[in-house]
């Protein structure tokens, strides 16, 4: 926490706003969407909400298509599923670990033939890199299909200095509690489309038709964010800045300690970008060592050190097992990186003592092998 929370908090319950409105609530949202450079956000209680409402603006249906990272947490394509349509999963590429503009202009041409064009392309921007914008957003143009810009793990990350979230049509953040900034839960679907965020508000309340009564026409949800979590939201937003610096020295010590190992890669960050780096992230060369990335993250566990795989990629979860995919050229990216990535504690209050122990693991475990 920023140490300023319990001054919002107080606030709204002097003021009395528990509910999903209030000051605050319109506050944050005025501050994000200043922050991202976009005309107007709406809050809502997860980035997987924002997700599903951005899908609903766009009418996603049952048997619509919906293009989609496949080297991504689950969430980024669980709406799709809500909504009855199909997600179609697009593989990465080596330079920022996200969506290839190569496997998405492929994809988009196979559905061009069959004119069965998706209703949207969703983007991930990994581990807080941005992808690679200006090519994707060329390709989605040719074909004028709208982008979903899922920057759950890259708010204040920057593409040749654009502010990340306000690429595609809808921009949307996560403030869950792992995230950079945290609300405990919630999140924000940003656009510069005012009309659709009118709607994104009416969907989120439970779509209210404007009677003196309860009136109801469409499926509405409850999506809204309460005043007091956005007081949260606000203090936490004050310290994004200085989130991402500990987060890009955190980075920059693990890069020190460790990038002279020759079986270590670390996640690259793309000229002309800033990632956040939420979390350091880095692949194992097995030609180097034979350690497999189990192996490193139980020798990690026996040091009491958490770390994780990175994503699964999506299209080989059993939920999307028989969804389309395509790959990067001839070469699986995504799951090449699954099978070598390995993301390291990031969290922004990681003691130089704690990473310095992290580092030795490592080092000793990569030391071990033959
Ligand atoms: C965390 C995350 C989400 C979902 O956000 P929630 O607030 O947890 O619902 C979506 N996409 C990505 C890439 C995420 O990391």
């Amino acid at each position: 926490m920023s140490g300023n929370e319990m001054e919002f908090i107080q606030e709204a319950f002097d003021s009395n706003w528990i509910a999903p409105l209030g000051p605050n609530v319109e506050a944050f949202e005025r501050e994000v969407a200043n922050y991202v450079g976009v005309k107007g956000a709406v809050a809502v209680s997860s980035g997987t909400s924002a997700i599903h409402l951005a899908l609903c603006l766009l009418d996603v249906q049952r048997g619509d298509t919906v293009f989609c990272s496949s080297l991504t947490f689950v969430a980024s394509a669980s709406p799709i599923l809500y909504q009855g349509a199909e997600p179609v999963f697009i593989d990465s590429e080596p330079d920022t670990w996200n969506m290839s503009p190569t496997a998405l202009e492929e994809a988009l041409i196979d559905a061009a033939t069959i004119s069965k064009l998706p209703k949207a392309v969703i983007i991930v921007n990994l581990y807080g890199q941005p992808a690679k914008m200006d090519e994707l957003v060329t390709i989605c143009n040719t074909f004028q299909v709208p982008i979903i810009e899922d920057s759950a793990e890259s708010l204040g990350s920057l593409y040749k200095g654009k502010v990340s979230g306000s690429f595609g049509e809808f921009g949307i953040f996560s403030f869950n509690g792992n995230k950079i900034i945290t609300t405990s839960g919630g999140g924000m679907l940003v656009s510069n489309n005012t009309e659709a965020l009118k709607k994104a508000h009416f969907l989120a309340a439970q779509s209210k038709d404007a009677a003196r009564y309860y009136q109801h026409s469409q499926i509405g949800y409850n999506y809204r964010l309460s005043n007091i979590l956005a007081g949260l939201g606000r203090s936490q937003l004050s310290v994004l800045e200085e989130r991402i610096k500990a987060r890009r020295s955190i980075f920059e010590i693990y890069h020190q300690e460790l990038s002279h190992l020759p079986a270590v890669s670390f996640m690259p960050e793309l000229n002309n970008t800033l990632s956040n780096r939420w979390l350091t992230a880095l692949t194992i060369n097995n030609e180097e060592t034979d350690m497999s990335v189990t192996e490193l993250l139980t020798a990690l566990e026996s040091e009491n050190i958490e770390a994780r795989h990175v994503w699964k990629p999506l299209h080989l979860q059993p939920l999307y097992i028989n969804c389309k995919y395509y790959s990067h050229k001839t070469f699986n990216v995504s799951e090449q990186l699954f099978q070598s990535g390995i993301c390291l504690p990031s969290g922004s209050n990681l003691t130089l003592q704690d990473q310095m122990r992290v580092i030795e693991c490592i080092k000793t475990s990569l030391r071990k092998i033959p």
